[in-house]
């Protein structure tokens, strides 16, 4: 028998989303026997992406682009947890155990950039997932997009926890003289306690930071996100303080911020955690968290809040997720809140 390769081997059949959310429904995560299973004792199946660029309506960017679904980062109030269920996958641990990597994702989008009718609009990355959680270290699907996205001139934000960003600070430079182009670094707090609680598989709130200076120093659009702050975790004051003061000695463009909401897969996931590891916050999550968002004042009175902070400490260049719904006369009367939550 002759061992050269066939001549049409098409390689391994990775399926698409569709045939995995299939499969898990007949099976469970059990039936993905060819996820791979890495050290971090996550498992990562391949699947091919129809398409990389998700319209989207309502939001300051048009597009989003994720080249992994699920995140073994596993912040227990992320809202992307309640999308995992669209593969027939729970929002709890295998949302962070159980991983998509959209292998083709690269050349699928530059099909889409080079077609006629693209029109340059913004796109985000990282609004499902972070690009930059520890498995880009392998399959470089975030830095070949953007560089991708370099080459086609287009406009991009880029959200992220992982400081691994910092390798692809050359492509971040590149892509800035193309396009218009931001870093948010998301660091909700600096607080140990309420990060070790929270965001069991991140990097430590400083080290996003470092990262935040470097990328900073190197002529990156760089700013941050204190997103979400958590009621009863992340919200006094003294940690607000403490993290907004934070921010801008790292060198920070601007900071934005926004309060939790629950919705779905998340808040079945996140009250589940209240109720298995602070059984005493729970009856004050469920009072603040009638809705999917707490209080429109107390919202008001958190982003009033650092508001005032980000004056205080030079960080005034950008505006806060829902700068708009703010009558400045909040930003005053923040100063004399004293947030227990
Ligand atoms: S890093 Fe972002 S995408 Fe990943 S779990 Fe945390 S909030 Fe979700």
């Amino acid at each position: 028998m002759s061992s050269f390769p066939l001549l049409f081997d098409l390689g391994p059949h990775r399926p698409t989303t569709r045939e995995i959310a299939d499969t898990v429904k007949a099976g469970g995560t059990a039936a993905l026997t060819e996820a791979e299973r890495r050290a971090d004792a996550a498992r990562y199946q391949e699947v091919t992406c129809r398409s990389a660029l998700n319209r989207v309506e309502g939001m300051p960017f048009n597009w989003t682009l994720n080249p992994y679904r699920g995140c073994t980062h596993g912040c227990h109030y992320c809202f992307a947890r309640r999308y995992h269920v669209q593969f027939e996958m729970d929002s709890d641990d295998e949302f962070a155990s159980v991983i998509l990597v959209k292998h083709n994702i690269v050349d699928v989008l530059e099909r889409e950039l080079d077609r006629p009718s693209w029109k340059r609009e913004q796109v985000a990355v990282g609004t499902a997932t972070d690009p930059y959680q520890p498995i880009e270290g392998h399959y470089r699907l975030t830095r070949r997009s953007l560089e991708m996205l370099a080459r086609g001139r287009t406009p991009m934000g880029l959200i992220t926890k992982g400081p691994m960003i910092v390798r692809d600070v050359d492509v971040l430079l590149a892509h800035a003289r193309a396009a218009s182009s931001t870093v948010y670094m998301s660091v909700p707090t600096v607080d140990e306690e309420a990060w070790r609680r929270l965001e069991p598989g991140t990097a430590h709130p400083l080290q996003r930071l470092r990262a935040v200076r470097e990328l900073h120093d190197a002529g990156v659009n760089v700013g941050v996100l204190m997103a979400p702050i958590v009621p009863g975790f992340s919200s006094s004051r003294d940690k607000v303080e403490r993290t907004v003061k934070a921010i801008a000695d790292h060198g920070a463009r601007f900071v934005g911020c926004n309060v939790m909401y629950l919705q779905d897969g998340t808040r079945t996931h996140f009250l589940k955690f209240v109720e298995r590891e602070f059984p005493k916050m729970l009856p004050r999550f469920e009072r603040l968290y009638v809705r999917k968002y707490p209080p429109t004042e107390y919202r008001k009175e958190v982003q009033a809040m650092v508001r005032v902070l980000q004056q205080r400490y030079g960080l005034t260049g950008r505006k806060n997720a829902d700068e708009n719904e703010k009558p400045d006369h909040v930003q005053h009367e923040a100063e004399q809140v004293g947030f227990a939550w």
